[in-house]
């Protein structure tokens, strides 16, 4: 008798401690990493430091959030990786991809394997077809490829927007950008959620692509087809996936959509609640001027 009471007191003492456990993990604030690329580009292009410290910054007000600003390329000491709740990589991508250079493909699925988010905004959402493609598929859902994907400048109409947590207070907008799209999906796309999606004119898939410069026959036996340029995904291992096909010019983060649907996203990928009307934020001239590469010599 007294043994099983002492048992049941044990039993309820535990929990008691897993619940307060549970509300300790979920009050306990979010760590989000915002990974900048090294500069490339011309001036307001590929702003990927200007572009983090920005985003940086329009998170300050949300609450139990800390975001650690990577600078100028993957860090030497990359332990905060560890920490992270959702990582964003705003980076050029390809071959030189900060993501699978020096076997970190092996360091970075492993964060994955634990359910760590991720979010590849634009030209960090390509990767070479045979180093990272297959690990992109798993982690983010898809990826540029080479002549497969194409990189057009373009104004997609985004006009309506799934239920999803990514989508609160969006509303439609439009802006030029070199919108990637025809991504290589995995093949199971069940996960998968379109969060941005417009149909590209005629015109659009004809081309000229920036680079190269296409048109690609497939591309344009589409036509009418709509593509996406955004896309969430939840992982089977508990983790949260992001693509952005959008961000190479600067100025269109001073766009109150555009923004707003990466900021949702990067709350999201931490799993954290989106605010009902997303996540507020203003930019001004200044913050827009601020941060920029210096020019190139
Ligand atoms: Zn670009």
């Amino acid at each position: 008798m007294e043994l099983s009471r002492r048992h049941f007191l044990t039993v309820s003492a535990a929990l008691g401690l897993a619940s307060q456990l549970k509300a300790a993990e979920e009050t306990k604030p979010k760590t989000l990493v915002l990974m900048a690329g090294t500069i490339s580009h011309g001036p307001g292009d590929h702003e990927f430091n200007a572009g983090v410290r920005l985003l940086a910054k329009c998170l300050e007000a949300t609450k139990s959030l800390k975001v650690e600003v990577l600078l100028s390329g993957y860090p030497k000491d990359d332990s905060v990786l560890d920490v992270a709740d959702g990582i964003l990589c705003f980076a050029d991508g390809g071959a030189g991809h900060p993501l699978i250079r020096d076997a970190r493909l092996e360091r970075i699925g492993k964060l994955m394997k634990k359910g760590t988010g991720l979010m590849c905004a634009h030209f960090g959402v390509e990767v070479p077809k045979d180093i990272g493609a297959k690990e992109f598929r798993d982690w983010i859902g898809g990826c540029y490829e080479h002549e497969f994907s194409c990189n057009p400048m373009w104004s997609p109409e985004f006009k309506t927007f799934p239920e999803h947590a990514i989508s609160n207070g969006v509303k439609p907008f439009s802006v030029k950008d070199e919108w990637y799209f025809n991504m290589r999906f995995r093949e199971y796309t069940k996960g998968i959620t379109p969060i941005l999606t417009a149909v590209p004119s005629d015109k659009v898939r004809e081309g000229p692509y920036v680079y190269p410069k296409g048109p690609y026959n497939h591309i344009q036996a589409a036509k009418g087809q709509t593509e996406t340029m955004m896309w969430a995904l939840d992982r089977t291992d508990g983790g949260r996936g992001v693509g952005f096909t959008g961000g190479h010019f600067h100025k269109n983060w001073k766009d109150d959509n555009f923004r707003k649907v990466v900021l949702n996203a990067l709350l999201w990928i931490c799993k954290m609640d989106v605010p009902k009307d997303g996540v507020a934020s203003t930019v001004t001239d200044d913050d827009m001027a601020a941060n920029l590469d210096p020019k190139k010599k």
